[in-house]
């Protein structure tokens, strides 16, 4: 096993575009099978969408809250004989989620199989037998989509025709939404299981109902966070690539990767220095890869401009004076309209005046990350991303005290007069910082048919070139982006020869 050297005298070199999970996960596992590992990162920290914002006393994570499946982290650690626990203490969450309706009806979304049974059955008796089917479903999905599917490579016809028979069995053809509403009858229950594909990027009425494993997943591995926030996870890996010897780059841009011979062999950073590489791994947003970084004979322009984009994000951090210790760490807030919002976020061209939000309070189960007695929030709005044409620099205000006026109405009494330091994102931000395409929250949407084979390869269109993260198979949030390497592995371990 490498070790604190740089690999085996003349070891092959591989170059990993971006620190994201998915290429930190890629570079670790480069590693292990022996690569000198260059990352390279445009910002100045690693974490990607995982990025923090420090700010006059509060710790912001600006990215993913919900961790599931954290033995996919464990998995890491252990490539190298170490543990996760050594590095960073995962807190359980308690609820999951707290989910408000218009109505002002609320539902306590986990933290147990037993809890959730017990939560369904106070808030819609008759739907309680569906909900166990539904369950049911959840885990056989599971079981197909997660365990046997998702961490194998889909870069050929074949492989696709494989799963097809699981996938129709399973009604991986039909949307979450209209899974869900074959079990469960309250409309307010239905959004409850099946909002999840927002959290990837997707539409409901549209994503595969492979994504209805997520309430089994949930259940299966727990929700966590980790203490210090998602940023010291970040710290730990970053420890992790260091002391096995992975270098990393940061505030480097990669322009263009090198091709020669019509392999993979290097890249080129902004001002021109070149690194060659024998093997190129790609974490950038997987239709930036084909369209900016590759050159003419081998990027997919039509594919890129043919497909779907996940919605676009407006994030908005904010600390205040005093606390709400009532708030639980994952609050969900609907408003009164679901699918007509949702089509006016996906094929809308303006900012929703209702929209529904996420809020995320930290201190509900870590007080490390902000001053004692004080709050730090951040709270997240679904929009429409670029193609829509939304002028930010005027709608981002808006916005913004659209959001915070709906806070204070439904969850923070009291909250005017109490902000005292805060920052946003927008889909233009994510554009310029993360490079992402079209200012995509989650790169291209989840939806069938882009999907395994559909979505972007992990194995890229030249020999050498790897991708990696939302865009390519199984797909966006953390679970998926970091089982994303460990399709790339098994790639590249078959062409690695020692
Ligand atoms: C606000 C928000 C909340 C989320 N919440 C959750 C959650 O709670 N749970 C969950 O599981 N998922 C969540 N997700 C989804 C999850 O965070 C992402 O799907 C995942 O982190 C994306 O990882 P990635 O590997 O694709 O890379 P990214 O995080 O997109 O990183 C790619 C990196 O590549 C760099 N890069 C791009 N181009 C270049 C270049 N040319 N040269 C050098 N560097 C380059 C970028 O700067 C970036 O750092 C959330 C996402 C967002 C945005």
């Amino acid at each position: 096993m490498p070790r604190d050297g740089l690999g085996p005298p003349g070891a092959q070199h591989v170059v990993v575009i971006g620190a994201g999970f998915g290429g930190i996960a890629a570079a670790l596992r480069a590693r292990r099978l022996g690569y000198q590992v260059t990352v390279v990162e445009r910002l100045p920290a690693i974490g990607g969408r995982a990025r923090v914002f420090q700010q006059d006393g509060f710790t912001f994570d600006a990215g993913p809250t919900v961790i599931t499946a954290p033995q996919l982290f464990d998995e890491l650690f252990a490539l190298f004989g170490e543990r996760l626990s050594d590095h960073v203490e995962l807190l359980p969450v308690r609820p999951w989620y707290r989910i408000l309706f218009a109505d002002g009806r609320h539902f306590e979304y986990g933290s147990s199989a037993e809890e959730m049974r017990a939560a369904v059955a106070a808030f819609a008796p008759d739907d309680l037998a569906g909900y166990d089917r539904l369950m049911q479903r959840s885990r056989a999905l599971y079981e197909v989509g997660f365990d046997q599917l998702g961490a194998q490579p889909f870069h050929t016809a074949r492989s696709m025709l494989r799963a097809l028979p699981a996938i129709i069995r399973f009604g991986g053809y039909r949307s979450v939404s209209s899974l869900v509403a074959g079990f469960i009858r309250d409309e307010a229950l239905r959004k409850v299981f099946s909002l999840q594909p927002l959290l990837i990027g997707g539409h409901p009425f549209r994503t595969s109902a492979i994504y209805a494993l997520i309430p089994y997943l949930e259940q299966k591995w727990g929700v966590w966070f980790p203490r210090g926030g998602t940023g010291a996870l970040v710290s730990a890996l970053e420890g992790l690539m260091v002391r096995h010897g992975i270098r990393l780059q940061l505030g480097r841009t990669v322009s263009r990767i090198l091709v020669s011979g019509g392999r993979a062999a290097g890249v080129e950073l902004d001002g021109g220095v070149r690194l060659p590489a024998d093997i190129v791994i790609a974490n950038s947003d997987a239709p930036h890869v084909h369209a900016a970084l590759l050159p003419d004979p081998v990027r997919r322009m039509r594919q890129v401009d043919r497909m779907n984009y996940s919605m676009g994000l407006f994030v908005l951090c904010f600390g205040t004076d005093r606390s709400w210790p009532d708030v639980a760490h994952h609050t969900i807030i609907l408003g009164e309209r679901w699918r007509t919002l949702l089509d006016e976020i996906f094929d809308g061209d303006q900012v929703p005046n209702d929209p529904s939000l996420y809020l995320h309070r930290p201190a509900a189960t870590d007080a490390s990350l902000q001053p004692p007695g004080q709050d730090g929030f951040y709270v997240l709005a679904p929009v429409p991303n670029l193609r829509a044409g939304i002028d930010w620099d005027r709608a981002a205000p808006l916005l913004r005290n659209r959001i915070l006026k709906l806070l204070e109405e439904r969850v923070l009494p009291g909250l005017s007069g109490h902000i005292v330091t805060e920052r946003s994102m927008t889909p233009q931000d994510f554009a310029h910082d993360y490079l992402s395409r079209h200012g995509a929250g989650f790169s291209v949407a989840p939806t069938l048919l882009q999907s395994a084979f559909f979505r972007f390869h992990n194995q890229g269109p030249i020999p050498g070139l790897y991708l990696v993260g939302a865009g390519t198979h199984p797909g966006a949030g953390v679970p998926g982006v970091l089982t994303t390497a460990k399709v790339m592995e098994s790639l590249l371990a078959a062409e690695t020869v020692h």
